[in-house]
């Protein structure tokens, strides 16, 4: 078992140690030859000689073998440190050395940073993509910071639980993908848009604080920073306000960003508040960039956007510009219940956005049946319809609901602004395409014949 990794090598020199790891490049300098050996912490340079043990073998090595060697971790003389990684003071002398994996010459490079290799060679081969240090990196903080924000919650007392997968369509605005059942002929599952109702009816089972990294699916046309799947950081909690709910993620992020990332400057605390109507006169955006130095690549400028319209107008009708299932302010319950003032009904929704991206939302929801059908029936639903699509939460809100409210981030767009990446392709480990297609296991993919009847399906192109 591997014991000891690359980076403890540091502050090792003296000792002997044992390392796995791969062969990040090999150096022949005639007597010598220069391995670099790279685990995900880092790499350390091995020289072999013809007095070190396996000096033959280390002929045979090629980038990306994978290898195990023992040996003395030795300070470098002043004159050969390489202050360009954590290990340059100290270099590795092999006493043994064993190949236990041979390797195939990588099909992309892996010593850059990879910007300059094609998006689709990167995610074809992205198992090997994923070893360079960038991504490396990224994939460990990502983790940090999720552990990190599970802790923090759980202080304040969160708890985790996880929804169902295979689920209803739920309006969010998007387009669901459709799971068939084989069970029951001509019916669907749907992949949640987000798990907005479950997490509703945990506060209706009396969970009272809810929060889950929860997988989101939206078979949406893909645009520059969006994935079919995503992750958000998703919360609910009950008996708060919109201040309540507002002051505990603002709290969680300032401590997030302090704690694991602690490079980052935040503009100003508290964050700022402007409404809706303030930003679009002002940035002509509800995501307003309000960094007082744009060149700064560690600064973070928050900011929460409020009191956007409950509704817009579509052809002929009103459609709820974030979620059917917010609550009006509570000034403008009345209009809402009454189904008057349409246009001028703000929500109690709030985005959260730092340097112009929208990183989260949420708002105070409708929890008595009466709030959530006036929704629907401003949007011109017939009692009918709200009945079929929405009964089982008009059931479920008649059956002693407390008031609650909550927000989902971004986590993806969350962490590749808090890791300095252009795209959230860059934070997630296998991410699809731009056109929402996975190169490495080449899906979407054909079922076979058999696998269409039993699904009841008839496939026509
Ligand atoms: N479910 C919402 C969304 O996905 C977030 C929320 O209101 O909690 O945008």
């Amino acid at each position: 078992m591997k014991e000891t990794s690359v980076i403890q090598t540091r502050d090792m020199a003296g000792r002997e140690a044992e390392l796995f790891g791969w062969v990040a490049n090999r150096r022949d300098h005639g007597k010598l030859v220069f391995v670099d050996l790279r685990d995900r912490t880092g790499i350390i340079q091995v020289v072999f000689s013809p007095k070190t043990a396996g000096y033959d073998d280390a002929q045979k090595l090629r980038d990306e073998w994978v290898i195990r060697i023992k040996g003395l971790v030795k300070e470098r003389p002043e004159k050969m440190r390489n202050p360009d990684i954590p290990t340059g003071n100290v270099e590795f002398e092999p006493h043994e050395l064993e190949i236990l994996a041979e390797a195939t010459t990588p099909q992309i490079p892996l010593q850059t940073d990879g910007y300059e290799v094609g998006e689709d060679a990167r995610q074809e081969w992205r198992y090997l993509d994923l070893r360079r240090a960038r991504l490396a990196r990224n994939i460990a903080a990502r983790h940090t910071a999720a552990l990190h924000v599970r802790t923090v919650l759980s202080h304040h007392d969160f708890i985790e639980v996880e929804t169902p997968i295979l689920t209803k369509s739920t309006p969010e605005g998007a387009r669901d993908y459709v799971v068939p059942s084989r069970l029951y002929a001509g019916k669907f599952f749907a992949l949640p848009q987000s798990p907005q109702q479950y997490k509703q009816l945990l506060m209706v089972a009396g969970v009272e604080r809810y929060f889950q990294f929860a997988r989101c699916f939206r078979d949406e046309d893909t645009r520059g920073d969006r994935q079919p799947e995503f992750t958000q950081l998703d919360m609910e909690m009950s008996f708060v306000n919109r201040e309540d709910v507002m002051a505990v993620n603002e709290a969680v992020l300032i401590d997030l960003v302090k704690t694991c990332f602690p490079d980052k400057r935040i503009q100003e605390i508290p964050f700022p508040r402007i409404s809706y109507a303030e930003a679009m006169e002002k940035y002509q955006t509800d995501r307003p960039d309000l960094r007082k130095d744009p060149d700064d690549k560690d600064l973070l400028a928050f900011c929460w956007v409020v009191d956007f319209p409950f509704f817009e107008k579509t052809d002929g009708g009103w459609t709820f510009t974030h979620n059917p299932f917010s609550a009006p302010k509570p000034e403008h319950a009345a209009w809402h219940l009454a189904g008057e003032h349409t246009a001028d009904i703000l929500t109690t929704q709030y985005d959260v956005v730092v340097n112009g991206w929208e990183i989260g939302g949420g708002s105070i929801r409708a929890h008595t049946p009466a709030a959530l059908r006036a929704t629907f029936r401003t949007m011109g639903f017939t009692d009918e319809r709200i009945e079929t699509n929405f009964g089982h939460m008009l059931t479920a809100f008649a059956s002693g609901t407390p008031p609650h409210g909550g927000i989902a981030w971004g986590w993806d767009r969350l962490m590749a602004i808090l890791l300095n990446e252009p795209n959230i392709r860059e934070v997630i480990a296998f991410p699809k395409t731009g056109d929402a297609r996975d190169l490495m296991m080449h899906s979407p993919s054909e079922l076979s014949a058999a696998q269409l009847r039993e699904l009841h399906l008839k496939v026509e192109t």
